[in-house]
C-alpha cells in the first residue's frame, strides 16, 4: 500500500479538505503516478455536490491528471520510471465488450470504472481521483504525454479536450464545416481551439458578453450572444454542427433553430433532463439531436498527439490546491478563463509543512 495525501469532500457541497490515505499495492500491471497537475473540471463540482445523487463520500475529485510513472507492476511494458503520462476520466472497463474492442471504452457494456466515485473492478472500493500526491492505474488506462507537451497545459486535453474532440471527429468536423460552441467554458474553449484547427469556421453563442473578445482571440470567427434575440434569429439554419457545454437543465430550442440541414446538435454539458424539445425544430431540415461521453482511449492518446505537432494548448489558471474551494465557488459563477488546473507541488508542500 502507498500513502497518499489529497482533498477530498466528505459530504454533498462539503468543502474539499486535506485528507490521508491508501492507494493500493502494485498489481501486476499497475502504474504508480506521482502527480504534477491535475485540472478541475465542472463536474467535479456537480460530484461533489452530488447533483447526480450517486457519489460515495468522502470523494476525491480529479480526472485531468498528469505526472511520472514512480514504479511499475512486474508485468508493465507500456511505461517506465520516469515517463511523462496521463489519466483521465476511467481507469479500467471489461476489455472484452464491443465498445471496448473497439477502443471507445467509456461506452463499456459492463460499466466504465470511473477514476473517481467509481468501483474498483478487483476490491469493489470507491476510486480516488487526482486531487491528490499520487494514483494507482492499470497501465492500459495510462496515456503517453508527448515531449512537446508542456505538462502544465496538458491536463484539460484529458476530460475537457476529449469530450469536444470525440463528437467532432465522430461528425467529420473539417475545412468548411460551420461549427458553434455554446458555453465558453472549460470544454466550450478547447471546442474553439481544435474546431479552428480542423479547419471549421467557429461561433462561439455566449450568455456573456464579456467573453467576446476572448472567443476571437482563441480564433473564432464570430461570436453571437445568445440573451440578443435579433442576432439569433439572423443566425436561422446557419450551422451544420453546434456543440452544446451548457452545464445545468436549459431549452436547446433556440439553439437547434440554427441548425441547417442534415446539421447535428450534439449536447455534452447538461447531464440531466432538460427543457421538451420541440419535434417540428427536428423535424425541419432534417436537424439531429445528439450526445456525447468523452472519449476512449485511442482517440485521447490521438488528441495529445495533435495538440502537442501544433502546441495547441489550453487556456489554464495554475492555483494552489488550498484555493481550491474558491476555484469551485468562481466556476459555480462562471468566473473562470479558462481552465483552472491544480499544480500538484502545493499539495506535498503543504504535507511536508
Ligand atoms: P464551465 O467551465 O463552467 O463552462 C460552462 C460554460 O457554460 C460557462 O463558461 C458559460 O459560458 C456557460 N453557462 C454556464 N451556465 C449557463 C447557463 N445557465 N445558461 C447558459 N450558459 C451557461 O464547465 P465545463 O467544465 O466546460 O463543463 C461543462 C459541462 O460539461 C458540465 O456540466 C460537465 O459536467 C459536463 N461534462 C460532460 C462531459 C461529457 O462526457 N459529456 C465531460 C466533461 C464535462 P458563457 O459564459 O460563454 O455563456
Ligand atoms: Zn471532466
Amino acid at each position: 500500500m502507498t500513502a497518499f495525501t489529497a482533498y477530498c469532500a466528505c459530504d454533498a457541497h462539503g468543502p474539499l479538505l486535506p485528507k490521508m490515505f491508501q492507494r493500493r499495492a502494485l498489481r501486476a500491471d499497475d502504474v504508480l503516478i506521482e502527480i504534477a497537475y491535475c485540472g478541475v473540471c465542472h463536474s467535479d463540482v456537480h460530484q461533489v455536490n452530488n447533483d447526480w445523487n450517486n457519489t460515495t463520500f468522502p470523494c476525491v475529485p480529479g480526472h485531468e491528471i498528469v505526472g511520472h510513472v514512480a514504479a511499475v507492476g512486474p508485468e508493465v511494458t507500456r511505461h517506465k520510471v520516469g515517463d511523462r503520462v496521463a489519466v483521465g476520466c476511467f481507469v479500467d472497463s471489461c476489455g472484452q465488450c464491443e465498445s471496448c474492442l473497439q477502443g471507445q471504452e467509456q461506452h463499456c457494456t459492463g460499466g466504465v470504472t470511473a477514476t473517481y466515485n467509481g468501483k474498483d473492478r478487483v476490491s469493489g472500493e470507491n476510486t480516488l481521483g487526482g486531487y491528490a500526491d499520487k494514483i494507482v492505474v492499470r497501465e492500459k488506462f495510462v496515456l503517453h504525454v508527448p515531449d512537446a507537451l508542456d505538462l502544465k497545459y496538458a491536463s484539460p486535453l484529458l476530460c475537457a479536450g476529449i469530450t469536444v474532440w470525440t463528437p467532432m471527429r465522430e461528425n467529420g468536423v473539417g475545412k468548411g464545416t460551420k461549427l458553434a460552441v455554446v458555453g465558453l467554458g472549460g470544454l466550450g474553449h478547447m471546442g474553439v481551439k481544435l474546431a479552428v484547427a480542423l479547419g471549421a469556421e467557429v461561433t462561439v453563442i455566449t450568455t456573456s458578453p464579456s467573453k467576446a473578445d476572448d472567443a476571437l482571440a482563441l480564433g473564432a470567427h464570430k461570436v453571437l450572444l445568445s440573451t440578443d434575440r435579433k442576432s439569433m434569429m439572423a443566425s436561422l439554419n446557419a450551422f451544420d454542427f453546434i456543440l452544446d457545454t451548457i452545464p445545468k437543465r436549459h431549452d436547446v430550442n433556440p439553439y437547434l433553430m440554427l441548425l441547417g440541414r442534415n446539421g447535428v446538435l450534439v449536447v455534452v454539458g447538461a447531464i440531466e433532463p432538460l427543457e421538451p424539445v420541440h419535434g417540428g425544430l427536428l423535424i425541419r431540415n432534417n436537424r439531429r439531436l445528439a450526445g456525447s461521453l468523452i472519449g476512449g482511449l485511442p482517440a485521447t492518446q490521438e488528441l495529445l498527439c495533435f495538440c502537442a505537432e501544433r502546441q495547441l494548448l489550453p487556456q489554464c489558471e495554475l492555483i494552489d490546491i488550498g484555493s481550491v474551494n474558491d476555484a469551485y465557488a468562481r466556476m459555480q459563477a462562471n468566473d473562470v478563463k479558462y481552465r483552472f488546473v491544480i499544480d500538484m507541488a502545493s499539495l506535498r508542500e503543504s504535507a511536508a509543512a
